[in-house]
Parts: C-alpha cells; structure tokens; sequence
C-alpha cells in the first residue's frame, strides 16, 4: 500500500528536501549507491570485476530542467568513460542513461536528448563498450525507442528497455527481440495509472514472463533485470528449452540488493551484471528502491529509530 504513496514522493521537491536533509538519510543511502564521485566508484567496479561479474553505470540524474544541466550529464558520463578506459575493464563495463537527465522533458527534447546521449554512446564505443538506455515514464517510451533505433544505426549494440507493467510491451518485445538488440527486460518501478499498466502484481509477473518468453526465443540479447527468484528460475527453463547457451543472456540485479544470488549466478557461469549507481542527485533512484519494497522501507525506518 504504500509503494504508491513514496513513488508519488520521489517526485515531490518538498519531499525531497526534507528527506535529503534528515542525517540518518545519507548512511541508508549508501546501501544502493555506490559513491558520490567517480573516483569513490571505480574500486567498487574494479572489485565486482575481480570477483566475476560484469557491471552497469549510471550516473545519477533525471528531470532536468536547463539545457545546461543536460550538457552537465553528457559531460559527466564523458568522464566515467575516461576513467574506465585505463581499467582496461571497458568489456565488462557499460553504462546506463535515463535520457530525462540529456534532456529530453525540455522543449525539442526529443532532439537535444539525442544530440545529448549521441557522443556518449561513441565515445562508449571507441573504448570497446555499450550504452543501455533506461525507461523512464510511460510519456517517454516512444521517444525513448526512436532514439535507441536512431542510436542502434550507427551504434547496434545500443540497449533498450522495456517495462512488463505497460501493456505495451509484449508488442515492442516482438518488434525488439530481432537479431543484434539488446533489450533489457524490467517489471517497472515508476507510478502508473490502470489506463497504461498492470496495477496487481501478480499480472505484471505474468506479463513478465510473457515477455521473457518473446525475448528468450527472438534472436536478440535478452538481459534479465530482476530480483525474482522466481523470474531466475523460469529464465533459466526458458533459455534451456530456446537452446541458448549461458554467454547468450545475462541477468541483471541493483547494486546492493541480492548480493548473495549475484555471486551465486556468477560461479554457476552465468554472466551477471551488476547496476551501479553513483552521483549527488541519488533522490528518485533512492526513494523508488523504498518503493519497491517493504523491507527496504523498513531497513530505512529501523536505521531511523535507532539512532
Ligand atoms: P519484485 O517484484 O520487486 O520482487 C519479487 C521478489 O524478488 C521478492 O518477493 C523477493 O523474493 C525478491 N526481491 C526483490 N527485491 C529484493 C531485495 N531487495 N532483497 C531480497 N529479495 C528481493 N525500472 C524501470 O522502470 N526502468 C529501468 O530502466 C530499470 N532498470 C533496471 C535495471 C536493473 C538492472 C534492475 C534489476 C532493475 C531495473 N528497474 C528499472 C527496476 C525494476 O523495474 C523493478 O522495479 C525492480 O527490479 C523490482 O522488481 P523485481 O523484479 O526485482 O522484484
């Protein structure tokens, strides 16, 4: 009951004042990010590196409202991929976008994300890696898609993301499970009204695995982002039955969350990678982890008591 009422907070300003200045906030943060700056990150990276898994890099930001803060975006992702060039990490670090801090909320955003996201995804591939664009809102799917095609013609590798609570997407899995695509499947973490989305868990389950099924039997890269031991389970029967070997999908989990199953997964040579965020603006990013369930709220609000 409450997930709702916190997805709502994510996007209030007032909310995320009073949350950010609470001092208990920040240690519980640190739970799902990584660190504030490049430099606290890179010897997480390196470390998940070591260990086997492969990783994903978002530096945190969304809802932009300036151009110049969309261009402070690129600039910071430009960074990252700089800094990972030395690690000679590049193949098993990628990065994740959310388009929404490129631009693309603003007036002609459709155009200024991509001009925005464009030399990020080359410079990610001058150094021997991807770009995966995050799905935010269900406002921004269309866009979102006609950027990752316009981004996949010169850039294929690029990956998209889709949303099983939308009842869309069991169509834009068929239109994306075609040779070369890398499509990451997730249930969903942002608030959606009954027009567009499954609102009953159970139904977004099903429909994940509807969609799972679309991706696992196409001829693209499915990338499984859920914590589910249940959705592990039938992505591991689904790939057996479409003949796929273990390098021909990977699962994907949050930083922080399922840490045991990410190695788990890993040993059995599963290719696992691992989301990690990082940055100042970690607000949205945090407030829908508390969302997404109960234990992490109640993580948050024990951390609050006892101080
Ligand atoms: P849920 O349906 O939340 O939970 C199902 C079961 O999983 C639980 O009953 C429990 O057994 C287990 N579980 C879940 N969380 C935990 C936990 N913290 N500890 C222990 N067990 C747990 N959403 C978007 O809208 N857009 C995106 O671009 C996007 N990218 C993502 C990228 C990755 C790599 C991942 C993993 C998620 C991403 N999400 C994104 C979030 C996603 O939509 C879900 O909100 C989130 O993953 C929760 O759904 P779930 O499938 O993990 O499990």
């Amino acid at each position: 009951m409450l997930g709702p009422v916190i997805l709502a907070a994510s996007r209030s300003d007032a909310m995320r004042r009073i949350v950010s200045a609470a001092p208990v906030t920040k240690p519980v943060v640190k739970r799902f990010i990584a660190g504030e700056t490049v430099q606290e990150t890179l010897p997480v990276i390196e470390s998940m590196a070591d260990r086997g898994l492969e990783v994903t890099l978002d530096v945190l930001g969304e809802d932009v409202t300036d151009p110049a803060e969309a261009l402070r975006a690129r600039d910071a992702y430009l960074q990252l991929i700089e800094a990972v060039k030395p690690l000679g990490l590049a193949e098993c670090a990628e990065m994740s976008v959310k388009l929404s801090s490129f631009g693309q909320a603003l007036p002609g955003g459709h155009d200024l994300a991509l001009k925005n996201v464009a030399p990020v995804v080359e410079a990610a591939a001058e150094i021997g890696t991807t770009v995966t664009l995050d799905m935010e809102d269900h406002t921004t799917v269309d866009s979102t898609l006609a950027i990752h095609a316009e981004l996949r013609e010169r850039f294929p590798q690029t990956g998209a993301v889709v949303q099983s609570y939308l009842f869309r997407t069991e169509e834009d899995c068929r239109r994306l499970a075609a040779a070369g695509s890398r499509v990451r499947l997730v249930k969903g973490a942002y608030k959606e009204s009954a027009t567009v989305a499954y609102q009953d868990k159970h139904e977004v389950d099903k429909a994940y695995v509807r969609c799972l099924k679309i991706l696992m039997e196409g001829s693209g890269y499915p990338m499984i982002g859920s914590h589910d031991p249940r959705i592990v389970a039938i992505t591991q029967e689904l790939a057996r039955q479409a003949g796929r070997k273990l390098d021909e999908y990977e699962f994907q989990m949050l930083y922080g969350i399922r840490e045991g199953e990410q190695h788990r997964l890993a040993a059995e040579g599963h290719r696992m990678r691992v989301y990690i965020a990082y940055g100042t603006d970690w607000y949205g990013y945090f407030m829908r982890r508390l969302a997404e369930r109960p234990a992490n709220l109640a993580f948050f609000m024990r951390s609050l008591i006892s101080r």
